[in-house]
């Protein structure tokens, strides 16, 4: 049987264990990235460094590829529908448009009669000024944020003086939700009511940036079958295909909203390469290439920690881990503030 070679957009952390569990599997990667750094170019098989634009090389990538997925959603609708035009590409370049835009996404959330805090659409300064029952808020850009990147805070009308906003983008008013809790659903979509869903894992997060994820997520009966309902009838509603992970609110009063859609495997969910019988990188490795769905074991509780910055360092030093625990480095060259580095799993 000839080998099926994987194309992944995007050579991230993600990208690197989406290659490790492909490897497994009998498949090859082929990774294709902007950055000529990508860490994931120490763990596929070939590694193609281009723009996301690039004609030539995206053909190239292309005809060597059977199936195409990708690893983070900021990757231009064209560059997507035109590669999908000669091969398959999962999730659809459709889902990844409507995710990538924030308030598309809210309005598809709302529509299916799913919580979401509320928003607004601004296009200019002046719009804010109709807005000030929805502050405190955060005003984010409506497209290419992530971790945390191009949010602000907005306490009253006049901290936006303050702030350097270029309004020649597009943004989105949030209002605050007065956070207990957060949580993530991962769940991956083969097909029609065909899944694999892991249970809800509790996040906490650092300057809006993950620090923490453990199971079992300390909730109640109601969240805990709500937020699994609620992202089975976001995957359905999609008709997604591949590993997809929901966020969730939950506020003061266990209210549950949906914070936003990852069309992707996530962070949050790398303790699930030791805790379950599979990973959720596995399982979209499965799902994408259309390989056997496999039933979901846990094997154990796991508190997850990522490394940050200069705290990846005492653990490139050799420091000693018990049996119980998982050191991942993920080989980025340049360490940053705020930069993810590595993490830490251990099961309990
Ligand atoms: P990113 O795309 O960077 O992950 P998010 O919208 O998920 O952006 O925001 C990152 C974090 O910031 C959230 O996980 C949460 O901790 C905080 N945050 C964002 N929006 C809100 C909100 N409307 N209410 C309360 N906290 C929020
Ligand atoms: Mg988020």
């Amino acid at each position: 049987m000839s080998e099926i070679s994987l194309g992944i957009i995007g050579g991230g952390q993600l990208g690197s264990m989406l290659s490790i569990s492909a490897r497994k599997l009998n498949i090859k990667t082929i990774i294709y990235s902007d950055d000529k750094d990508a860490p994931a170019q120490n763990f596929c098989n070939e590694f193609i460094f281009a723009s996301y634009d690039d004609k030539d090389k995206i053909n190239d990538f292309v005809q060597k590829v059977d199936i195409i997925t990708y690893e983070f959603e900021n990757i231009p609708y064209e560059t997507l529908s035109e590669m999908n035009k000669l091969k398959t590409v999962s999730p659809k370049p459709s889902v990844n448009r409507l995710i990538q835009h924030r308030l598309a996404e809210k309005d598809f959330i709302n529509k299916l009669n799913i919580r979401t805090t509320r928003y607004a659409g601004i296009n200019n300064k002046s719009d804010l000024n109709a807005l000030e029952d929805f502050l405190p808020g955060i005003l984010k850009t409506t497209t290419m944020g992530y971790d945390g990147k191009g949010q602000y805070p907005i306490k009253r009308l006049e901290d936006i003086e303050n702030l350097k906003i270029d309004f020649n983008k597009e943004y989105i008013l949030e209002k605050l939700v007065k956070l207990k809790k957060e949580i993530s659903v991962i769940i991956t979509r083969f097909s029609n009511n065909r899944y694999e869903i892991y249970e809800p894992i509790e996040n906490v997060h650092e300057d809006q940036i993950l620090k923490q994820s453990k199971i079992p997520a300390n909730i109640n009966d109601k969240i805990f079958e709500q937020s699994k309902d609620w992202s089975i009838q976001i995957a359905e509603e999609l008709k997604y295909v591949g590993t997809l992970c929901i966020e969730f609110f939950i506020d003061r009063n266990d209210n549950l909203y949906v914070n936003e859609i990852a069309p992707r495997v996530h962070n949050s969910g790398h303790l699930t390469i030791n805790a379950f019988n599979v990973s959720q990188f596995e399982n979209h490795v499965r799902a994408v290439c259309s390989l056997e769905q496999i039933p979901l074991k846990k094997i154990s509780n796991a508190e997850m920690i990522n490394l940050i910055g200069e705290q990846i360092q005492p653990y490139r030093q050799n420091l000693k881990l018990s049996d119980n625990q998982f050191f991942f480095d993920y080989l980025k060259k340049e360490i940053k503030e705020k930069r993810k580095m590595g993490h830490l799993t251990t099961l309990k």
